[in-house]
């Protein structure tokens, strides 16, 4: 993730992150109390975009709001200061992770002072660019009225990281997991879409993160003319799908080829997910949309 040259913005300088630190005193790191984004540049044909930038800070703000750490960041100056730390670090594709994360204070009261650092880095495709094999976790996604599920919360990242644990310590490529009433909730780190007789279906809003992927293939389906239903969806509909993919920023859209080892019938190649990915990639390479079909 860095070397001794790398930079990082902290509180409003760019600092070494060799040797940038921090007080171990504080409740981010003990409680998780924090929020954070995951955020993709690429390389365009006009220069390094960063896609959605902001989307991706103010669900950052709302998330900090949503658990009542003071947000007094000026967003376009934070995407500006984005757009500084890739160039300072020569990178063109590549991975932003802003946190912010509390002052010292080892009471489980509000937070007494707020810091926000940016990273980034070379990443690839987080689930890689091979079909996932699923698996159902035994892990469900924490239940709404315990955390805020719409926030992108340090610690809420504790079920995902157990989920992912689990599915991998099994031989499988990736968790899926439930919500507290069993429908198909969302992976550890990306949204579900599955595909039934030509048409889409994805998991409501509600028990899951409001994916800024998930909203930009909602766009994508209306530009495409694709039919795509939001709701509650049980084990049994996602089992009997054609075919399945998972979108995030990270992950951005990959096919799924099994779930509990049962594959779906369709080829991927065949499948509307693959039309949506080709469109993604399109849309954030900023080239036209008439070239996305072809
Ligand atoms: N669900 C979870 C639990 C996630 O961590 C992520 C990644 N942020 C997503 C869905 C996808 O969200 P986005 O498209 O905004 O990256």
């Amino acid at each position: 993730y860095y070397n001794q040259d790398t930079l990082l913005f902290s509180n409003g300088e760019f600092k070494k992150s060799l040797t940038t630190t921090t007080d171990l005193y504080g409740q981010t790191l003990h409680y998780g109390y924090g929020a954070f984004e995951g955020i993709r540049a690429y390389k365009t044909e006009s220069g390094t975009k960063i896609f959605k930038a902001k989307e991706h800070y103010d669900r950052l703000k709302k998330s900090c709001e949503l658990i009542n750490i003071p947000f007094e960041y000026d967003i376009d100056e934070l995407i500006e200061k984005s757009y500084e730390l890739l160039a300072l670090n020569n990178l063109t594709d590549a991975y932003l992770r802003p946190i912010v994360y509390c002052a010292p204070n080892m009471s489980l009261s509000k937070p007494t002072g707020v810091n926000i650092m940016i990273c980034a880095w070379k990443w690839g495709t987080y689930l890689g660019d091979n079909l996932l094999n699923l698996c159902v976790s035994t892990y469900c996604r924490p239940h709404p009225k315990s955390i805020k599920i719409e926030a992108k919360v340090c610690g809420h990242y504790i079920n995902s990281i157990l989920a992912t644990n689990e599915a991998k310590a099994k031989g499988f490529d990736e968790a899926l997991l439930l919500d507290t009433e069993a429908f198909v909730a969302e992976g550890p780190g990306a949204n579900l879409f599955f595909e039934k007789n030509g048409e889409l279906f994805t998991p409501q809003l509600g028990n899951i993160l409001p994916g800024i992927t998930r909203a930009t293939i909602i766009e994508l389906c209306k530009e495409l003319d694709i039919k795509l239903h939001q709701g509650k969806y049980s084990l049994e509909q996602l089992n009997d799908a054609d075919a399945a993919f998972y979108c995030g920023t990270a992950a951005e859209v990959i096919g799924i080829k099994s779930l509990d080892k049962k594959e779906f019938p369709l080829e991927w190649d065949n499948s509307l997910g693959k039309k949506l990915q080709i469109a993604y990639k399109n849309l954030v390479l900023e080239k036209e949309l008439s070239s996305q079909l072809n």
